[in-house]
């Protein structure tokens, strides 16, 4: 193997990310990078290569797709079903339910419509986006009858905090809940103060959605940061793909990067070929400190 990720072969960068996968709670294996969705399927002209881009990615092993009902209206899933095409049992598909679709009346017709989206017949993940004002109780029996009519593998929520969580498990069937999709990247680290341990203490990985901080001012103070560029420089590799590279460090968190070309998709597999040093970590860690309190979770 080269030692410069962004000269790995498309070969080298598939094995990488096929080699060490996680298991959720039912045995059930994904890949440490995976695929996010928000904002494609928007634009027309760039209809081909986003469809393009996501298949790439699959091939290259980050085949777990994370789309949702509301990215774009159901744009986003129209665009993943269309990409899936011929390749669905290739792909652990992921996609998420409103909160005010969440109750018994509707839960059923909003997953059936993501599914006629998605051209599929089942889910492998359904995640409730987040906590609106329907019970959690309600939510989780319509969650478990989807799961015995076969329209979903299993389930999971998204953007729940730790005391979320902590009465998600007080319910009968709570337990059930396989993974929590939350904000985490170098620049956000709050949940390493209660909810990531929390959620290690049951053996549930973690879904890290904005993984590269998304684009703007915050991702410019990470990617411009001195630390981050000196081991990108050591490994070959760009500072996003440190910053992927350092979400998946555990072993235990799905990051869901979302890119809309081959060339980004192509960098985003490459990350999985980083193992940050001991001493890297140490850098990394000096500057974006861990929390030392609680914080209040990081939301979009
Ligand atoms: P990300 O942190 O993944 O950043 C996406 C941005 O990074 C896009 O502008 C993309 O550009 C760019 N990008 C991707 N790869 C590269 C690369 N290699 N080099 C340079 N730029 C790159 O942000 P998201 O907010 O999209 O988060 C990822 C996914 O997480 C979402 O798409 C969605 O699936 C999920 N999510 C879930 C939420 C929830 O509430 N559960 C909330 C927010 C996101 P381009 O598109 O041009 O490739």
């Amino acid at each position: 193997m080269t030692n410069s990720v962004n000269e790995a072969s498309k070969t080298e960068i598939e094995q990488a990310n096929t080699r060490s996968r996680i298991a959720l709670p039912d045995g059930a294996a994904v890949p440490r990078i995976g695929q996010g969705t928000w904002n494609i399927g928007e634009d027309a002209s760039r209809r081909s290569e986003e469809v393009e881009a996501l298949r790439l990615g699959v091939g290259l092993g980050m085949n777990l797709i994370d789309t949702a009902e509301m990215y774009g209206e159901g744009r986003s899933e129209t665009l993943v079903g269309e990409a899936m095409q011929g390749i669905r049992d290739k792909v652990f598909l992921v996609s998420k339910v409103y909160p005010h679709n969440a109750g018994l009346k509707r839960i059923v017709k909003s997953c059936e419509d993501s599914l006629n989206r998605l051209r599929t017949d089942c889910l492998d993940l359904y995640l409730l986006h987040w906590r609106g004002s329907v019970p959690l109780e309600e939510t989780v029996e319509g969650m478990e009858r989807l799961v015995q009519q076969g329209k979903i593998a299993r389930w999971g929520v998204s953007n729940f905090d730790t005391d979320d969580m902590e009465e998600l498990f007080r319910l009968a069937r709570g337990t059930h809940c396989v993974t929590n999709q939350v904000l985490y990247h170098l620049g956000s680290r709050g949940i390493e103060f209660d909810l990531l341990p929390w959620q290690r203490e049951r053996q549930m990985p973690l879904m890290a959605y904005s993984p590269l901080a998304q684009a703007g001012a915050l991702r410019k103070g990470l990617v411009q940061n001195e630390a981050v560029r000196e081991i990108a420089a050591a490994h070959g590799a760009s500072p996003l793909q440190v910053l992927l590279a350092w979400c998946i460090r555990e072993g235990d968190v799905i990051a869901i990067p979302k890119a809309a070309s081959r060339e980004h998709v192509l960098q985003n597999a490459a990350a999985a070929l980083i193992d940050l040093s001991e001493e890297e970590l140490r850098l990394l860690d000096k500057a974006f400190p861990e929390p030392v309190r609680k914080m209040p979770l990081d939301i979009i």
